[in-house]
């Protein structure tokens, strides 16, 4: 983008880079305009992009891995691990993979090892052209999703109630902002919050 050229209007969140090109994103937090040049000071540490061609499935496992004792909902939600897993996938992966977020990676089964990626790759595969996103392949709109907004509603596998709590770890300096984070205490065993009295 040619940051001379650039203009910004963060309300809409619509950013026009000069005659020809137009970006446009939505609920944007924070917006930062640079000369494709100095990209690297910025997005230098990340992982390549889940859909991009320099991904690759065994380096970002490695990536996840490398912190043993760091929470699986974490580890996936760190870009630098893998770019492209929010919120919402990261709930949901932790479903199809059977296991509680707040299990260390380093307690993932080598088959749960095995599916990580090639299943995150694939449901953002499947998604990216759809308006509205689903990992159950389900178009009802309470069935869209294994339990990522689903709290207090029966797992549409097991029948017990989803649950969902705020997901960080304080004494982890690399650990994002706290997370809201849903699973199925069933389905997924592991550690868990105890439920609120
Ligand atoms: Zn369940």
């Amino acid at each position: 983008m040619n940051a001379g050229a650039a203009a910004r209007d963060t309300r809409s969140g619509r950013c026009s880079g000069g005659a020809d090109r137009t970006a446009v994103g939505y609920r944007l937090p924070v917006l930062g305009l640079l000369p494709t040049t100095e990209e690297h000071t910025v997005v230098g540490h990340l992982s390549p992009d889940l859909l991009g061609p320099d991904w690759g499935p065994d380096e970002a496992l490695r990536r996840v891995l490398a912190t043993p004792r760091r929470a699986l909902g974490e580890a996936l939600l760190d870009q630098r691990n893998l770019v492209g897993i929010g919120n919402v996938y990261k709930a949901e992966l932790c479903f199809l993979l059977r296991v509680s977020p707040w299990s260390p990676v380093a307690d993932l089964s080598v088959s749960a090892c095995q599916r990580l990626m090639p299943l995150a790759k694939k449901l953002l595969e499947v998604n990216k052209a759809r308006p509205t996103r689903t990992t159950t392949a389900e178009r009802h709109p309470d069935r869209r999703l294994w339990v990522y907004g689903r709290a207090g509603k029966p797992c549409t596998r097991c029948g017990t109630t989803i649950r969902v709590a705020e997901q960080t770890s304080p004494d982890d300096p690399n650990s994002a902002p706290a997370r809201i984070t849903y699973w199925c205490p069933r389905c997924q065993p592991g550690p868990m919050p105890e439920p609120s009295p």
